[in-house]
């Protein structure tokens, strides 16, 4: 079985696109969340997500979206982008949105967004953060985004170590327990403008991170006409 393991999408349709053709004929799409925010296309987004029948969680930026966090917590961009979300989204995509768990078990891997212990506000950025919440999962393995930066942070005994995955290369995690991020699909900060995802397989427990190009300037170019805050739209030049 192989799934594509998408995060933080944030209303880039032309970013998920490239990442769906690159994945091909998977058995399943999941995503961790912070599907809309930032970006140009929300319900495009979470029109091909269904069309794809993703399942997955809900993210900040998802919640703050339909009203279910105080849009306080968001620096004045994103509270821009959120407030031009929240007047542009169809009543479906709403539903879609709001129909999302915090956490969803699948088998014996858990889908976050932030982390284990805060769904929707952590972010897993050390191997102290991480091994904390590796203590607290109730699943051998968990997936999360948030920080949009590819990483593994993996548990053997009381030692967690920190892998950043070099993209095409299969990585196993069979046998400890892991966090797994796919990086960012919509706005990666890594320094490496290409979308990133990773495909799993459960039964072997081995991830594959993979970078995909996509066209960045028809991304500006319609932010720019959606009068999307200008830094959002220039980060994604860089990856950062
Ligand atoms: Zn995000």
């Amino acid at each position: 079985m192989r799934i594509a393991v998408l995060s933080d999408i944030h209303s880039n349709l032309v970013a998920l696109d490239a990442v769906l053709a690159h994945a091909e004929a998977l058995d399943a799409v999941w995503h961790l969340g912070d599907v809309v925010g930032y970006g140009p296309e929300p319900d495009g987004v979470v029109a091909r997500l269904a069309e794809v029948g993703a399942v997955g969680v809900r993210g900040n930026h998802d919640a703050a979206a339909i009203g279910g966090l105080e849009i306080e917590w968001f620096n004045p961009e994103a509270r821009t982008a959120i407030e031009w979300t929240r007047d542009h989204i169809s009543p479906a995509t709403r539903g879609w949105l709001a129909a999302h768990p915090e956490v969803r078990v699948m088998s014996d891997i858990t889908l976050v967004h932030g982390s284990p212990r805060d769904p929707l506000r952590e972010y897993i950025t050390s191997e102290a953060i991480a091994g904390t919440n590796l203590e607290e999962l109730a699943t051998p393995h968990g997936l999360h985004g948030h920080t949009h930066v590819p990483v593994a942070f993996v548990a053997n005994g009381d030692q967690v170590r920190r892998c950043d995955p070099p993209a095409d290369v299969p990585q196993a995690f069979a046998g400890e327990r892991s966090l797994l991020n796919p990086g960012s699909v919509g706005q990666p900060r890594d320094g490496d403008p290409r979308a990133s995802y990773l495909v799993l397989d459960p039964e072997t427990m081995t991830a594959t991170w993979h970078r995909v190009d996509y066209d960045i300037a028809a991304v500006q170019a319609a932010m720019r006409a959606a009068a999307l805050p200008g830094r959002l739209i220039d980060r994604l030049a860089f990856g950062e």
